[in-house]
């Protein structure tokens, strides 16, 4: 069967749960063999075998953290001469996504961001992505070289498939300009103890319905009691009482979570293009006439202030 790279995001190995749902993808077009950059190898391979790694390709160097992304992208390439695989799959990160077009650029080959899904077709991997502010989805294919594809978090299930994962030292010669972007400092992100935006399952969102800063905690609250991460409408981060870094929309961050629940949001064309290819959308508005209310699986008119310290009360109440 044609093996399938999937490149494995982490934090000292700790698999980031973007990386399992590419395994998931993998298996549909092959066998996934993992690339595991950097330290922790030992932690992260056992997770990779229960979710379908055949082989785990492992390099540690200091490179990886001591410069940007070129190390990783001599290390991939290695791989991929390693492998000869059929397409080569990555979290649409930041960084995943020029790591991404760096590699198909040194393999020759066409490159797909962003996709919603990816599924086998007769002539190579089929993706999907979403475009236009979500009002269109397209399909289409790589024609030329390995297919380099970017997967957006939450586009498939973690599914366990239990595999080999056997480690194998991959052997990478690094090229001159590896070392040419050095990095100098790191600032450690402070953890809200929330999950990540873009890679939640359940996200709870606040607009300017919430009234003001003073008011976000409902919206925490609920998330909490939800385990999920917390959203803003730009008019809520624009008038400070949440940070930009959670503005969910066309110039904030895309989403695309199981659950989206949006709390004194109208609508706008700009936030839905953020979170509409959201799994299940519920509303709270206490505007029956709220675009929003076009959008939604689930849809409560009523005032937040009445309807959220109720809802987090019985989920609390529920989880017992
Ligand atoms: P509003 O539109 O003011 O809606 C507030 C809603 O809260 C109303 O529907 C009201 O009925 C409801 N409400 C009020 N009080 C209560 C209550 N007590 N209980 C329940 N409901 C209540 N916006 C984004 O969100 N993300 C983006 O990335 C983004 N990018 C943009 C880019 C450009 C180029 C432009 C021009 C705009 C962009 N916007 C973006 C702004 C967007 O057009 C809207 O202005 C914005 O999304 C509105 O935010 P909102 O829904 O919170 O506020």
């Amino acid at each position: 069967m044609a093996d399938v790279l999937v490149v494995v995001d982490h934090v000292d190995g700790v698999v980031r749960k973007p990386t399992l749902e590419l395994l998931t993808i993998a298996r549909r077009l092959g066998e996934p063999v993992a690339v595991f950059l950097g330290a922790g190898v030992e932690r992260a391979a056992p997770v990779l075998a229960e979710h379908g790694a055949v082989r785990v390709l492992a390099v540690d160097a200091p490179q990886f953290a001591e410069y940007l992304v070129v190390p990783k992208v001599d290390a991939l390439q290695a791989a991929a001469k390693v492998v000869a695989p059929v397409a080569v799959l990555v979290a649409s990160s930041g960084e995943g996504k020029e790591v991404a077009a760096r590699l198909a650029l040194r393999l020759g080959s066409g490159l797909i961001t962003d996709a919603v899904d990816v599924r086998a077709g007769a002539e190579g991997p089929v993706a999907t992505q979403s475009a236009f502010a979500a009002a269109f989805s397209t399909t289409s294919r790589v024609s030329a070289g390995v297919p380099v594809i970017t997967v957006k978090p939450n586009s498939a299930p973690v599914e366990p498939a239990a595999a080999a994962g056997a480690v194998e030292e991959l052997a990478v010669a690094f090229g001159e300009l590896a070392t040419g972007t050095k990095v100098v400092s790191r600032t450690a992100r402070q953890s809200t103890g929330r999950p990540e935006l873009t890679e939640a399952a359940i996200v709870v969102s606040g607009g300017r319905g919430v009234g003001g800063a003073d008011n976000f905690p409902l919206i925490e609250a609920l998330a909490d009691a939800l385990g999920a991460a917390v959203g803003a409408s730009r008019a809520a981060v624009d008038a400070g009482w949440y940070p930009h870094s959670n503005q969910v929309g066309q110039t904030g961050k895309t989403v695309s979570p199981q659950l989206y629940i949006a709390n004194g949001i109208s609508g706008a064309i700009q936030h839905r293009a953020g979170m509409q290819t959201s799994k299940t959308i519920v509303a709270v508005n206490k505007d029956p006439e709220a675009p929003i209310f076009d959008l939604v699986d689930y849809g409560v008119v009523g005032d937040l202030f009445q309807v959220l310290p109720q809802l987090t009360d019985a989920i609390t109440t529920h989880k017992g």
